[in-house]
């Protein structure tokens, strides 16, 4: 076996070991639509590769016109898989065109003469196109989700292996004399080609791998930060918000705001209406309080009816005026799972942090003992902390 007859074996084994890492994928779910599409690109170029061992040994037809459409339908396959990735629009049309392009170009290949290097460019042009495509739909598609910089590192195993293809093309069938070799010897002649297609095709296998499984821990990252019901903040990550702003205000003084708050009667809203209406209402809650918060606050989900939200920056009239705006966002809200014209409102606690030295432990003893007042106080209805020293204050005469 010649060295390039070991290369294409190892593309051939790369292939076959890929196409079921993606099957494997598929199945388990894994980003399933484009790992199905890319265990159908390994697949095919499974047989594209033994065509190209055989050149020389069965007819140009054969060897080099399936094989060349072969490989042409695997880019295609690859760059379906890679348009479901990005949730790009699939361009079918496009494909279809392609692909007659590359059934022509085979007729071109057995029909031999000066047909023969048109078919070959042809082809040869179509499948660099279809990847240099690919790459820009990675390039725009993934460009929000992992940063404009990762999107475009994505892109250069494709834009190399559409580079290699040009370039093997121009030299292979071209440069006068090199067309015999090109057609006749396994891979086309020539190892460096052969080394270029297995280093480029194991980037962006690898790179392919990794996309998917960036975008699981991702999920992953998400779903644990987050409240399934709500999609709001969860608890731990609040918690994480709240002890880097007070460090923060610690450092540099200034204040920040957080409030807590609390569904009125919402035990009875489940009571009566079943406990599907009593997630519809926490769910257009919490919508709510998203909707009137700034871009720089955080809210979260604490726990049953309960909600905080963070005002990094806030001092006592600003997070007043915030308060008032979730309270009444809350009043205004209709919900059609419960009696027409019964409202559902909230009670909220509201604390400013401002004094050096304040515990999260402290702060949300004052919210909390905040929050009792206003429920205490009749409910739909807001009131302010003590006052970090008022509050210790009491302790000591308590003690
Ligand atoms: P208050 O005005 O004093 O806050 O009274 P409340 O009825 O709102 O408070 P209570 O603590 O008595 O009841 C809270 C209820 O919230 C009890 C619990 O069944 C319900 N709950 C907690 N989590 C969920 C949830 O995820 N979905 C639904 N539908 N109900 C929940
Ligand atoms: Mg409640
Ligand atoms: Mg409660």
């Amino acid at each position: 076996m010649s060295s390039v007859q070991s290369l294409l074996a190892v593309i051939l084994v790369q292939h076959l070991v890929f196409g079921a890492l993606w099957l494997g994928a598929a199945h388990l779910k894994l980003a399933r639509r484009p790992a199905a599409h890319w265990a159908a690109t390994a697949f095919i170029i499974v047989p594209a590769t033994t065509l190209l061992m055989l050149r020389g040994a069965v007819p140009t037809g054969l060897s080099v016109g399936l094989g060349n459409l072969l490989l042409l339908l695997a880019m295609l396959a690859l760059r379906r898989g890679v348009q479901r990735f990005c949730r790009v629009p699939a361009t079918d049309g496009e494909h279809a065109l392609l692909l007659g392009l590359g059934l022509c170009s085979v007729v071109g290949v057995v029909w031999g003469g000066p047909v023969l290097l048109m078919a070959l460019l042809a082809l040869g042009s179509a499948m660099a196109w279809t990847l240099l495509r690919a790459a820009g739909e990675v390039r725009s598609g993934l460009a929000d989700e992992f940063g404009p910089e990762a999107a475009t590192w994505c892109t250069v195993p494709l834009v190399l292996l559409a580079c290699l293809i040009l370039l093997r093309l121009a030299v292979g069938v071209l440069v006068p004399g090199r067309l015999s070799n090109y057609l006749g010897e396994p891979g086309g002649g020539g190892g460096l080609p052969v080394f270029g297609a297995l280093v480029c095709a194991l980037l962006l296998q690898v790179n392919l791998l990794l996309l998917v499984t960036l975008r699981l821990v991702r999920k992953l990252q998400h779903q644990s930060d987050h409240d399934m019901l709500t999609g709001l903040l969860s608890r731990r990550p609040m918690a994480e918000r709240l002890e880097a702003e007070l460090q923060r205000q610690q450092r540099q003084g200034g204040s920040f705001a957080l409030l807590s708050i609390d569904i009125d009667h919402f035990k009875q809203i489940n009571d009566a209406h079943g406990h599907a209406a009593g997630d519809a209402v926490l769910r257009r809650v919490a919508q709510a309080l998203q909707a009137t918060a700034r871009r720089v606050d955080s809210v979260a989900r604490m726990g049953g009816e309960e909600f905080a939200v963070l005002l990094p920056g806030a001092d006592r009239d600003s997070a007043e005026r915030a308060a008032l705006r979730m309270l009444q966002a809350a009043r205004r809200l209709e919900h059609p799972e419960i009696a027409r014209g019964r409202g559902v409102s909230v009670s909220i606690g509201l604390a400013v942090a401002s004094a050096r030295g304040e515990s999260v432990q402290s702060l949300q003893r004052r919210l909390d003992e905040a929050l009792y007042r206003a429920k205490a106080a009749g409910r739909d209805g807001l009131q302010h902390a003590e006052e970090p020293g008022a509050a210790m204050g009491l302790q000591a005469a308590a003690a």
